[in-house]
């Protein structure tokens, strides 16, 4: 896959408020948070979205949920409610093509999104 500015982040070549981060997957701030907490949470694999997600990744997807819901405790915000989302592919409203969790709250979240 094309590299993205996410890889960049990784390798820490662009600075980041990194909040989490172990063997399979790092954790930053939005740069353009769309509620209080919006932490994206990415696989340290290059994966272009889940619309690339391949059998063998099934550890690593449930594993980028598990970071989510520890890191939602972590923000205080676990039992105000939260949501995580993956935006795939175009109509999803990716724009970055390296697969990465969104977890958004605190506050109110509107449902269905746009
Ligand atoms: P998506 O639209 O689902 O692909 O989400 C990509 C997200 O990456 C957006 O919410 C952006 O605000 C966020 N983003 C892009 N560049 C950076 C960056 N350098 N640091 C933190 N977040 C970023």
């Amino acid at each position: 896959m094309a590299e993205t500015i996410f890889s960049k982040i990784i390798r820490r070549e662009i600075p980041t408020d990194i909040v989490y981060e172990d063997a399979q997957c790092l954790a930053f701030r939005d740069i353009n948070p769309q509620a209080p907490t919006h932490i994206l949470i990415i696989p340290k694999e290059a994966l272009e979205g889940l619309q690339d997600a391949a059998p063998h990744h099934e550890q690593l997807l449930g594993h980028l949920l598990l970071v989510a819901g520890r890191l939602a405790e972590a923000e205080g915000i676990a039992g105000s409610g939260y949501r995580c989302v993956v935006n795939a592919g175009a109509d999803g409203g990716q724009t970055v093509f390296h697969l990465h969790l969104h977890l958004l709250g605190g506050r109110p979240l509107d449902w269905p999104p746009g």
